[in-house]
């Protein structure tokens, strides 16, 4: 017997055999079990997915012996002819090869025939988007009175260069690309039926490489037998098609996610050495870390932030692809792209840098209470002018809210030291232990990044103005975070907050296992009710007063955070 390609062999013969279209197969069932049959139908979709093959079904539909029907017999003459292709009654046209108007002025003679055996002249234009002007007009012609007995199967991968006119005339229908696990199962089938063996991961990989056109992925499975025989491993796919394994491609993902560029650059190297596929390699990437995107939101978390990063990501791949479609330096363009994914992936998005604003801003209020109780703010200027007393010179909090004391009323209340007698260092970490979790979320929302970070530890002493923290050893890397002076800082201001005077912290490894923090994090009132209720609000900054600006404590820590300066201060 002859040697039958696999496309061609398995090419689905009955509707239900038609793989990942079901939307379309069902809809024109439907028409035949109703004896609705339109005169023109266009079928959109990339290629190899399945449109012609539909068409053919449809013709064998409509002209099987047995009578209409959406299960053809594939026994009569008519069924056939028409799997063999030589029935007279079914035209086959390339529009990409038959696109003089010649041609179509013929095809306009053909269709004023009867047909020769079944009921119907069935009329195939695959790549119906090639056909010339003239040709589409010839074509419209015979669309705008069809005669009863001729039906037309247009199929394209280009709709939009197929003239409205037409369009306007057909039933369309929209083939989709066949689903990874759709292709996997057939080609599954299609190997066990050849008896021939082939991983798992191999499977995967064709499905992969074929993205979603079944007959793509049909054919590779057809190079692969005939390169490697009856056995087949992912590396054997990964070595004909060029594609990068399943792992490498794990292992580029999490280096860009970590934003760690040596990584990355490494593996880009890697991959060009061994001559894989870059330009397949972005959009691969691209769909995994869309997959992640759709992960975070069915997984019903929905961070924002994690969105945000993975949507940026995306669409640096997206343009990267456009450009190296075009471009000769495939390389340079790639590496490029993923180095700026990494940083990406590293730099705070919107929504971080407006929740930890946000927190600041809730934080100005409970700093001044917390280093300042509220008599002794209006007293500072005071002390300042009048040659104060010591007390309240040591006393003055670590971050005035200078603007603010300068213009403030002076008062007669007599300068207060600020820091509260210090209560029994047991005491305060026995308190610090038991609002744990509220030093947690109150850090958190001033520096995000220092929330899951502290999860992981616990207040192990306080000594003087000195807080203790262990961390569990199983995440000493977490650590480093807090070489950070911003990270540190939130920490000290939580806790600060906490123990109602200012403190530092040190960050160290602990033996203990650090106790587990709830993930809610406290409610919001908790830090607004400790506000002072009569702090007044600031006086009115005259426009353009910078200075003023700058010398208040959530400005300075803005300014810090962007590393920044006024420009402009408006109304
Ligand atoms: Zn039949």
């Amino acid at each position: 017997m002859a040697y039958e390609v696999i496309a061609r062999k398995w090419r689905p013969q009955q509707f239900s055999d038609v793989v990942g279209q079901g939307h379309v197969v069902q809809t024109l069932e439907n028409a035949l079990a109703s004896n609705r049959i339109a005169s023109a139908y266009l079928f959109v979709g990339p290629r190899g997915i399945g449109k012609t093959s539909i068409a053919r079904i449809f013709a064998k539909a409509l002209n099987c012996e047995t009578g209409l029907t959406a299960t053809p017999c594939d026994t009569c003459d008519n069924c056939r002819e028409i799997m063999a292709g030589n029935s007279l009654d079914v035209l086959e046209i390339d529009g990409a090869s038959n696109n003089r108007v010649d041609e179509v002025r013929d095809l306009r003679e053909t269709v004023r025939y009867a047909p020769a055996r079944g009921r119907f002249k069935l009329i195939i234009i695959d790549e119906v988007h090639m056909l010339s002007n003239s040709a589409f007009n010839a074509l419209l012609k015979t669309l705008e009175e069809p005669p009863p007995h001729v039906k037309f199967f247009f199929a394209t991968t280009e709709p939009h260069k197929i003239p409205a006119t037409i369009i306007s005339r057909c039933q369309r229908f929209d083939l989709r690309r066949i689903a990874e696990a759709e292709i996997i199962e057939r080609l599954a089938l299609i190997a066990k039926d050849e008896k021939v063996k082939i991983e798992d991961d191999a499977l995967l990989a064709i499905a992969r490489g074929s993205e979603g056109g079944l007959r793509d992925a049909e054919s590779a499975l057809d190079q692969l037998i005939a390169f490697k025989g009856k056995k087949i491993t992912e590396a054997d796919v990964l070595q004909v098609f060029g594609l990068v394994s399943r792992r490498t491609l794990d292992e580029l993902s999490e280096g860009i996610l970590a934003g760690e560029m040596a990584s990355v650059i490494g593996h880009v190297d890697e991959l060009e050495q061994a001559g894989k596929d870059l330009q397949r390699l972005v959009l691969e990437l691209m769909d995994g870390f869309r997959n992640r995107l759709v992960g975070v939101y069915t997984d019903g978390q929905g961070d924002k932030s994690e969105v945000e990063r993975l949507l940026r990501i995306c669409d640096i791949l997206a343009g990267a692809d456009e450009r190296m479609r075009f471009s000769l330096s495939k390389r340079i363009l790639l590496e490029t792209a993923l180095v700026r994914c990494a940083r990406a992936a590293k730099v705070a998005t919107l929504e971080e840098i407006i929740a930890q604003i946000n927190a600041l801003k809730a934080e100005g209020g409970v700093v001044t209470m917390a280093a300042a109780p509220a008599e002794a703010a209006p007293a500072a200027p005071v002390a300042r002018r009048a040659a104060p007393p010591a007390a309240a010179a040591t006393a003055a909090p670590p971050k005035p809210a200078a603007p603010k004391a300068e213009l403030a009323e002076p008062t007669a209340q007599p300068a207060k030291p600020t820091a509260q007698p210090a209560a029994p260092a047991g005491e305060e970490l026995a308190t610090l232990k038991a609002q744990w979790p509220k030093v947690v979320a109150h850090a958190g929302r001033i520096a995000v990044a220092v929330q899951g970070a502290l999860k992981d530890a616990c207040p192990a002493a306080v000594e003087g103005d000195t807080v203790h923290l262990d961390f569990d050893p199983e995440f000493a890397s977490e650590l480093s975070l807090f070489e950070s002076a911003r990270n540190r800082k939130a920490v000290e201001r939580s806790l600060s907050n906490v123990l109602k005077r200012p403190v530092t912290a040190t960050f160290q490894l602990g033996q203990e296992k650090a106790p587990h923090v709830a993930e809610t994090p406290a409610p919001e009132e908790e830090y607004t009710v400790e506000a002072p209720p009569a702090e007044p609000d600031p006086p009115p900054m005259r426009k353009g007063n910078a200075q003023a600006w700058k010398q208040r404590d959530e400005v300075k820590q803005v300014l810090d955070m962007f590393n920044g300066t006024i420009v402009d201060v408006r109304e």
